[in-house]
């Protein structure tokens, strides 16, 4: 008998484990050496690290496939340019909304008031952060080989978008080569599959490491802040981003979020949006009905320009330790704030911690102390993983709308609860995980 199992279900299950083990741990186990050095730092750490890299092991071939099939499959240079233009344009919008409603729900709750500073700062430097004329000079790649091999995503994707503009205009060979892409996409789908099979073991020790060293008790003195930051990503994903599913692309949003969980839980336990690309994709693609021609453009375009969770964190970040070294901010501080969180997060790409870097660059800029991040860095992995959930529900909503607006969205693959066969696949009863195990 065949009996219906989902894998997300399985992945959901080995992440609450993982939570829940990885906080015991911390709570009565943090003093017994043995077991953080083989098990926290041992096991959960090998089988963790091992899965996040077979993630990433993902990422560049299936970007560059996938991307010659989408620019392939538009076929038409400047509805390519439109495509990319409104991704473009609508990626900066709502990184802009998440800011702006972030520095509004923090300037009212105000975090940090009375704060008590001096028992908790750690000392931080600030690695430096890159010029932003370098950042825009290095879009275009010196050596795409050296591009593909550091992963650097805008760089991939201009080279590869360009390749592929020139496949279009070569006619024949063109065809042929997009032909073989075609093919060489879904094998790299399968190897998707292949990962996502042993995900529940990944997850579980990824959960299991991290709060094995964070436990919920860091979060206590910082309160005030980590729920401003968790309320504003809440209302940005479940407000902001839902308005604009109906308004733009006539889509109900509640069953977008559900059919976003496994890329939800992919970039809750890596904290990286661009680890999560291959899910995102699939989920895109297969359970939200967007053509791959319009998400295989707009996805990891996205995963790398576009970071609303992050721009949140960082405004709370900005009016928090303000607060804290009772520094007053002007409006004009607010509007660099602005401007500053939306170049942080075209700039830099979609790994963990990441946006915190970035903060010290925001910081430099209204003349707020850097030092200051030394505060926040303890509650910030925790962050990390709720707003990296974010980002990624953006590049789906943005590339949802897109799509929309190309007529590339088929609804009855959104409105279908069973769609996504690679994500929900049907196993029988006895799947060779289970025997595994
Ligand atoms: N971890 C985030 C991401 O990958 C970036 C950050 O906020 O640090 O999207």
């Amino acid at each position: 008998m065949i009996k219906k199992t989902s894998i997300s279900s399985k992945i959901l299950i080995a992440m609450m484990l993982g939570l829940l083990l990885g906080s015991v741990v911390n709570v009565f186990f943090s003093e017994v050496a043995w077991l953080q050095s083989y098990l926290v730092d041992g096991l959960f750490y090998v089988v963790g690290a091992a899965f996040v890299n077979a993630l990433k092991m993902l990422v560049v071939p299936l970007v560059i496939f996938s991307l010659i099939c989408g620019v392939c499959g538009i076929g038409d240079v400047s509805v390519l340019g439109r495509i990319g233009v409104k991704a473009f344009a609508l990626y900066v919008l709502t990184t802009g909304m998440a800011i702006v409603l972030a520095l509004l729900i923090a300037i009212i709750v105000a975090p940090g008031q009375g704060f008590e500073r001096v028992a908790s700062v750690n000392a931080f430097i600030p690695p430096p952060a890159p010029p932003l004329t370098d950042v825009l000079a290095n879009i275009v790649p010196s050596n795409p080989i050296h591009a593909f091999a550091e992963g650097n995503m805008l760089q991939i994707i201009f080279f590869v978008i360009v390749f592929a503009i020139a496949m279009l205009m070569c006619g024949d060979i063109g065809r042929e080569l997009n032909q073989l892409a075609e093919k060489l996409n879904e094998v790299m789908m399968k190897v998707v599959t292949l990962v996502m099979d042993v995900a529940p073991v990944g997850v579980f020790c990824l959960m299991a490491k991290t709060f094995s060293e964070q436990g919920f008790g860091l979060i206590v003195p910082m309160i005030g802040y980590f729920s401003v930051v968790i309320a504003a990503l809440l209302l940005h994903a479940f407000g902001t981003l839902s308005l604009l599913l109906v308004l733009f692309a006539k889509l109900n949003p509640l069953v977008f979020i559900k059919k976003m969980r496994p890329a939800h839980i992919f970039a809750f336990s890596t904290a990286s949006s661009n680890a999560t690309i291959p899910v995102t994709l699939q989920v895109v693609e297969q359970r939200l009905g967007v053509n791959n021609a319009t998400a295989a453009f707009t996805i990891p375009l996205g995963a790398t320009v576009n970071m609303d969770g992050t721009a949140i964190m960082q405004g709370v970040a900005t009016v928090f330790i303000a607060n804290v070294y009772g520094i007053d901010l002007g409006l004009g501080d607010y509007a660099t704030v602005v401007g500053m969180s939306i170049l942080a997060s075209i700039g830099t790409a979609g790994v963990p911690g990441v946006g915190l870097i970035m903060l010290a660059m925001v910081f430099n800029q209204v003349g707020l102390p850097a030092e200051g991040i030394g505060l926040i860095l303890g509650v910030d992995r925790l962050l990390d993983m709720v707003r990296t959930a974010v980002n990624v529900t953006g590049d789906a909503a943005v590339t949802c709308i897109v799509a929309r607006g190309e007529n590339e969205l088929d609804d009855a693959v959104f409105n279908d609860p069973e769609a996504g066969v690679i994500i929900d696949i049907e196993l029988p009863h006895k799947h060779p995980l289970e025997n595994s195990g």
